[in-house]
């Protein structure tokens, strides 16, 4: 067989010239312009070097003042160089020391590859840790200035009465949230989308389209331990915080959270509007649920104020209105599914009955509305 090479030696001009190397039985021929120059295979040495170690050099004893090499790896598995012992162990050198490179090689590549990896499992939780950084004292301040615009833009029902009585019959489920740094204040809006949406801080409004399509205290209270979850799992600054890059991620959560403080007031006007993922539905879903639970009432409600809402935003329907109730991901029915896993999970549990009744409720909120 015959390769391409290069000879090194001070004799050429130029310190090097283009060779053919051909490689018989018992030496190694290397022919340039009308010369020859031959190692014999027995005194041959053979080795790798340059950058990446991706040249093969041969070297003799006899010819001090020349060297070859070729960039050509097939010659290492040229059947002649494996005929001789001292060439035979000179390749298996060789090859020992490429195997060694690729170890180093692929060692340095899957570092990498598991810092990055470890980055995109751990951003979660680095979100998370950097938004309980945030003080909630701040989130409320500025849910309390996005609540004006709220109240600017919807019709709230001023009748403190029936506000009163609301959020007497939600205190269990308040109670239950535990933390007390969350002041969650109820509103009834006039609206009559079956919607209701938990603003940073703690402000809840509800439309009175879902107060009006819900049969029962428990339905009600199925969705706002939905959205209460969404405060107290602070996704209103998680989500901004996620949408900032890695690395503004990366240093808030091994350095101090006051850095992003300027970006998430920047931000703010985004935390009205939360935006649906996956993530925080189910995580919702699952918190709200527990809450329920701990406040005694019966979560089978839950699952009922989402069938009725499945049945007003059909997921073959391509509505959008998404709201903070509904999202397309993931589909309403997946989070029937889950909840009702959790239902048949129960054991004989006793639950609370409400002594005042959700249909007065109702109807004096109807009474309300026709006011209006
Ligand atoms: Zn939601």
């Amino acid at each position: 067989m015959i390769y391409q090479g290069i000879a090194i030696s001070n004799r050429f001009p130029s310190g090097r010239k283009s060779v053919e190397i051909e490689i018989g039985l018992s030496d190694l021929v290397f022919k340039f312009d009308e010369e020859r120059i031959r190692f014999s295979l027995a005194q041959t040495e053979i080795s790798i070097g340059g950058a990446s170690d991706r040249l093969i050099y041969f070297k003799h004893p006899n010819y001090p003042d020349i060297s070859f090499y070729t960039t050509d790896k097939k010659i290492l598995k040229d059947p002649n160089l494996h005929y001789h012992d001292h060439a035979k162990s000179g390749v298996k050198q060789v090859n020992k020391k490429r195997a060694i490179n690729w170890t180093i090689w692929l060692s340095i590549i899957g570092f990498f590859v598991a810092v990055i990896l470890c980055i995109f499992i751990f951003r979660k939780v680095m979100v998370k840790g950097v938004a309980n950084q945030v003080p909630q004292s701040w989130e409320r301040e500025i849910g309390d200035k996005l609540f004006l615009q709220v109240k600017a833009e919807y019709k709230l029902i001023e009748d403190s009465a029936l506000i009163a009585e609301l959020t007497q019959t939600l205190q269990p489920l308040v109670n239950a949230v535990g933390d007390t740094s969350f002041h969650f204040k109820f509103y009834i809006a006039n609206n009559p989308t079956m919607n209701a949406f938990a603003m940073p801080g703690g402000n809840v409004v509800i439309h009175s389209g879902i107060i009006q399509k819900a049969a029962s205290w428990e339905e009600l209270m199925g969705v706002l331990a939905h959205e209460l979850s969404h405060c107290t799992q602070r996704h209103h600054v998680r989500s901004i915080i996620s949408n900032l890059g890695i690395y503004v991620v990366l240093s808030s959560f091994v350095g101090d959270a006051s850095a992003i403080m300027g970006t998430l007031a920047q931000a703010s006007g985004s935390l009205t509007s939360l935006k649906t993922s996956r993530e925080y539905e189910t995580e919702s879903d699952e918190t709200g649920w527990e809450y329920l639970l701990k406040a005694k009432i019966n979560p089978e409600g839950m699952i009922g104020m989402f069938k009725k809402l499945q049945k007003e935003y059909p997921e073959d329907k391509d509505t959008e209105e998404l709201t903070s109730l509904v999202s397309s991901h993931p589909a309403i029915g997946e989070r029937i599914e889950l909840l009702s896993k959790k239902k048949n999970e129960l054991k004989n549990q006793e639950f609370i009955t409400f002594k005042n009744s959700f249909d007065t409720f109702k109807k004096r909120l109807k009474t309300d509305l026709d006011k209006d």
